[in-house]
């Protein structure tokens, strides 16, 4: 006797993924072995309706994260059915449509959190009947999944609900975030591969920017530059915001490190160098033949260690506001620029033109303030800095 061939049994792990973690991965392991599921489909949501859309990370870099997450493990696939998918994304139309193209029998994995929301998902009886429900148990969570199986929804579809006891894994999306934005360690909580990408690619540290402590910075900037320093930083940082509107910058980046630009000019000349040692800020020749550019380093070793910033692309505009380097940002430029074009500075010899310029072309103005810059190094005997010559180089050909 022919005997009927074992429907594939297949389960869909939803989640944000943000990013992904040993919470999700153990618990559609268990399930998996629990209820002898065959594949688990991890899907990244799109744009997940009860999320503001400006807090969840692009759908691409999710992506990534899962698929760096279930590397190795042949229980697992990863689907972008979600995230390609156009406005609303709602797990009743995805389960239908895995319903109509992988078939067999059909699961959906859930913490006990999420399930005991489930009659506020969109179409919950509908979805009932496509899947049974693996309920995983997420510590803090059992007494939601009590009050839930009080309800008319659980009363009905009770077969529907498979609950499932695992050893608890402690940990969120929400807490990995803020501990990635504060530059907390988030090892051991997350594949090391997805961490690595994490801290690399910098995927949560832009909030940080947001959490700036402006008031305190203020009186840590107050009482480190002297009160014509602080003038010009203000001018600096008016003109920078100026220049971000007119060239589409990113404004809280811009005004932070025009803020910041020159937070170590108030250091005295004989402890640079022992600042510079203190902060592990690496000086090459070339930059110790030219002292006064030195602060530009250390500057950047001070917002990141003393002003809490770690963003990359704040701290180079802070890097390199005084020599210039190759290849600038628009952050950058726009900081090194204004720097130069700023209301408060005398007028001298080409400052008229960069004014002009910096409001048509940034890389023409900034190309012209370089070449002032090295007219004036010349007529005064100093060195030019490498970092400014490459500069220079680089601008002229742009
Ligand atoms: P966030 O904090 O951003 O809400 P999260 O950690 O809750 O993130 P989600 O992507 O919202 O993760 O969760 C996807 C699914 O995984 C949900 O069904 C959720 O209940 C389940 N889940 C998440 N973390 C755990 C965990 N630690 N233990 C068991 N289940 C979990
Ligand atoms: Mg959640």
């Amino acid at each position: 006797m022919l005997q009927k061939k074992k429907e594939k049994r297949t389960a869909l792990m939803g989640g944000t993924f943000d990013p992904i973690h040993y919470g999700h991965l153990s618990a559609a392991q268990f399930a998996a072995e629990e209820f002898n599921i065959d594949e688990v489909i991890f899907m990244p949501a799109g744009f997940p309706y009860f999320k503001e859309k400006s807090q969840v990370t692009p759908g691409d870099i999710r992506l990534v994260m899962t698929k760096l997450a279930v590397k190795g493990n042949s229980l697992f696939t990863v689907s972008d059915m979600e995230i390609k998918r156009q406005g609303e994304t709602y797990t009743v139309d995805t389960m239908d449509e895995l319903s109509r193209t992988i078939g067999g029998e059909l699961f959906l994995i859930t913490g006990s959190d999420a399930a005991a929301g489930l009659e506020k998902w969109h179409e919950p009886e509908r979805l009932l009947q496509l899947c049974s429900v693996i309920v995983v148990s997420r510590p803090g969570s059992d007494d939601e999944w009590e009050e839930f199986r009080k309800t008319e929804l659980y009363k009905q579809y009770e077969d529907r609900f498979l609950r499932l006891m695992i050893p608890g894994v402690d940990v969120s999306s929400t807490e990995l975030r803020k501990r990635a934005a504060a530059g907390k360690s988030i090892k051991y909580l997350l594949p090391e591969e997805v961490e690595n990408y994490i801290l690399k690619n910098q995927i949560y540290n832009k909030n940080s920017l947001s959490d700036f402590d402006w008031e305190k910075a203020k009186m840590k900037l107050i009482s480190a530059v002297s009160p014509k320093r602080y003038k010009h930083t203000l001018g600096v940082v008016d003109e920078a915001k100026r220049l971000c509107a007119l060239w589409n910058g990113d404004a809280q980046k811009v005004e932070i490190a025009a803020f910041l630009h020159d937070c170590a000019k108030g250091v005295p000349k004989d402890i640079m160098l022992d600042m510079c040692r203190q902060y592990g800020v690496e000086l090459d020749e070339d930059t110790l033949n030219n002292f006064p550019v030195i602060h530009q380093f250390l500057g950047a070793a001070l917002a990141k260690a003393e002003y809490g910033i770690s963003d990359e692309d704040v701290l180079n505009a802070i890097r390199y506001h005084t020599t210039g380097r190759a290849g600038m940002s628009l952050t950058e430029k726009i900081v090194f620029c204004a720097d130069y074009t700023e209301a408060g500075r005398k007028d001298h010899d080409g400052l008229a033109e960069a004014r002009q310029l910096v409001n048509e072309d940034l890389d023409k103005a900034v190309e012209h303030i370089l070449r002032h810059t090295v007219e004036y190094i010349k007529e005064n005997n100093f060195t030019l800095h490498s970092l400014s010559e490459e500069a220079l180089n680089y601008y002229r050909k742009a």
